[in-house]
């Protein structure tokens, strides 16, 4: 375990060494780039999302484990962080990034039905991670790291759907509150806020929005311009993995109950790009 510490101190590709991470929602996008550079780091990493076989074989190449878990399902959550204390018996980082997106017309029109789903998802969701992961590390007694995937949309309005944003905003109102009562126990609670990653939820929104037929790649080309980003292009999926390996790892640890834009600038400053 010394030699771990020591080994972990000395290279600064190791910065989650001996550290065990869950991540829903890891089986692709912001999460599976997330769950290999964790990995990289030195994390064990509990992937727990409802693509199985994307899942599993994602776990099988980073050496990790695979658990489908819905996370609207409050015993699905509470299984994933049972899976780690089985196989590591710690818990020290959770990142609740599991979401959807959605499109979902005039606040006139609002259908319930549809808001409840998302909610339950987006919101539910890391409100199941934020509770199982904090009793876990509460009872281990050694602190921890809640991280949970946002987005730029909770800071301004119209950019997504109604319930996306609501949904998102609700989140970042419960990593401050969670981040007050666990501060106590050395578990720091923040939220990452990305904006403009070209991953399957955003493809799918945007090929409803902009009702154009473009696959992953072209969307990738297309990012920068479309989303008006400062740097003219759009974020990888990377770019938020490394901000959330920074609030996993013990270089933040006076960090708590923020949120961090991941958008190039997006929600400070308008882009004089045409
Ligand atoms: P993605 O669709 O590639 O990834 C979402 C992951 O969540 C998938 O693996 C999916 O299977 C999983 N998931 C969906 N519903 C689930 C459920 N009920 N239980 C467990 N897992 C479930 O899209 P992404 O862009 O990588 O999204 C990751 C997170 O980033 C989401 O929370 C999203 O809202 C957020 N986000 C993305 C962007 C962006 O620009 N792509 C911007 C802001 C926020």
């Amino acid at each position: 375990m010394e030699l771990q510490k020591q080994e972990a101190q000395q290279s600064p590709s190791k910065r989650l060494m001996d550290k065990v991470a869950v991540i829903t929602g890891g089986a692709r996008g912001i999460g599976a780039a997330t769950a290999k550079l964790f990995a990289e780091n030195g994390a064990h990493v509990v992937i727990a999302d409802v693509l199985d076989d994307l899942g599993a074989s994602l776990a099988e190449s980073i050496v990790g484990r695979f658990i489908h878990c819905d996370v609207s399902k409050e015993e699905d959550v509470e299984s994933a962080i049972n899976l780690a204390l089985s196989w590591k018996g710690h818990v020290d980082i959770m990142l609740n990034n599991a979401g959807i997106g959605a499109i979902d017309g005039s606040i006139t029109s609002l259908d319930m039905e549809h808001v409840k789903h998302l909610l339950s998802i987006n919101l539910n969701g890391t409100i199941h991670g934020i509770k199982h992961a904090a009793r876990a590390m509460i009872k281990g007694q050694k602190g921890g790291s809640i991280i949970c995937t946002s987005s730029a949309a909770a800071i301004m309005g119209g950019l997504a759907s109604h319930a996306y944003t609501m949904s998102k905003a609700a989140m970042d109102g419960l990593v401050r509150s969670a981040a007050c009562e666990l501060g106590v126990h050395l578990i720091r609670v923040n939220s990452i806020s990305p904006h403009g990653v070209a991953s399957e939820m955003l493809l799918s929104a945007f090929k409803r929005f902009e009702k154009v037929d473009i696959t992953l790649e072209e969307l990738k080309g297309h990012i920068g311009k479309r989303a008006s980003l400062l740097q003219g292009k759009g974020a990888t999926a990377e770019d938020v993995a490394h901000a959330a390996l920074f609030l996993a790892s013990d270089e933040s640890s006076f960090i708590t109950a923020h949120t961090f834009p991941i958008d190039g600038g997006y929600t400070s400053a308008v882009s004089h790009m045409s």
